[in-house]
């Protein structure tokens, strides 16, 4: 884990559309100041408001995750906050000039590629992570998901299907620097023919197609490649579960497991983390241990820290 912050070292920008809306988005990424987090720009309304990526800025979780403040929303935030969350990138400014981010190839591999061509450079201001001191749970309607305290960040991750082409699938993840891109950021968004129909009808998903996601009719799968990975599936969830954990606005420590876990039981999950204070502590990467406000004067000035702060 670096111990300082990273932003963008350049901006970047692509274009691309709307799953619901099928329309075109143009999208920008651009550096943003220490401590900013993650913050979307709606360019397409007056004033181009800003919606904070943050847990409790999450409005709607049925078909991705929207987040919205005061009636300004953006949907499908959680492929490029998990590519964002994957690479290492504490701040950036994600303008688009629409509701929604375009869905690209249903999986972040178009956005680790723009993040790479944007370069990462470190801040002059340490990192603050979340480390779980204990663990916490819920489980709804068969779903489970569970964090207790670990090393470094992993998600352990089962799905349960009966259709022929997914079955049982899982996943034991562990974030380091070239795991996420090489492990996860490629796994597209999957769904079935009969939803994609029904979805079309009531004019959801109109971007929706085998560009965009793994399309399975009730025996195969229906895209001309295949798959990308044998267990492509599971390996996308871990994707969407990292995207909506980055809403936690902090790296973490802690191991997660999740059995059939979505949107929702995820962001209820880490609402309760949060709201339970006994069951975190903010640290820094380089001590590894609590961060109260007096600990930066209380070590010496040699300090990773102390370095830092008189930067
Ligand atoms: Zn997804």
């Amino acid at each position: 884990m670096q111990i300082f912050q990273h932003t963008l070292t350049r901006t970047v920008s692509c274009t691309g559309i709307g799953l619901h809306s099928g329309r075109k988005v143009n999208l920008s990424l651009r550096p943003a100041d220490p401590d900013t987090g993650v913050l979307f720009k709606r360019s397409d309304l007056p004033g181009a408001p800003l919606i904070p990526a943050d847990v409790h800025h999450v409005v709607d979780t049925r078909f991705s995750t929207t987040i919205g403040v005061d009636g300004v929303v953006i949907s499908t935030v959680e492929h490029l906050l998990s590519a964002l969350a994957g690479l290492g990138v504490d701040n950036a400014i994600v303008e688009v000039d629409a509701p929604e981010l375009p869905i690209m190839d249903g999986s972040a591999a178009p956005f680790v590629f723009l993040l790479k061509n944007a370069g990462l450079t470190s801040q002059a201001r340490p990192r603050q992570l979340y480390r779980v001191q204990r663990e916490v749970s819920l489980s709804e309607d068969g779903k489970t998901v569970s964090v207790s305290p670990g090393e470094g960040l992993s998600v352990d991750f089962t799905i349960d299907f009966t259709h022929p082409a997914i079955r049982t699938q899982r996943l034991g993840f562990k974030l380091d620097d070239k795991s996420y891109a090489r492990e996860i950021s490629r796994a597209r968004t999957f769904g079935f023919l009969s939803d994609m129909r029904r979805l079309h009808q009531a004019n959801l998903a109109l971007g929706g197609s085998l560009d965009n996601a793994v399309v399975l009719d009730s025996h195969r799968v229906l895209n001309d490649d295949g798959l990308r990975f044998p267990d492509e599936f599971v390996r996308h969830k871990v994707l969407d579960f990292l995207g909506d954990l980055a809403l936690v606005g902090r790296p973490i420590q802690g191991r997660f497991v999740a059995s059939k876990s979505g949107h929702d039981l995820n962001n209820k999950l880490f609402k309760k983390l949060l709201a339970d204070p006994s069951a975190w502590q903010l640290v820094t990467p380089s001590q590894e241990e609590p961060t109260p406000a007096t600990a930066g004067q209380a070590r010496p000035a040699s300090g990773r820290v102390g370095q830092v702060s008189a930067a």
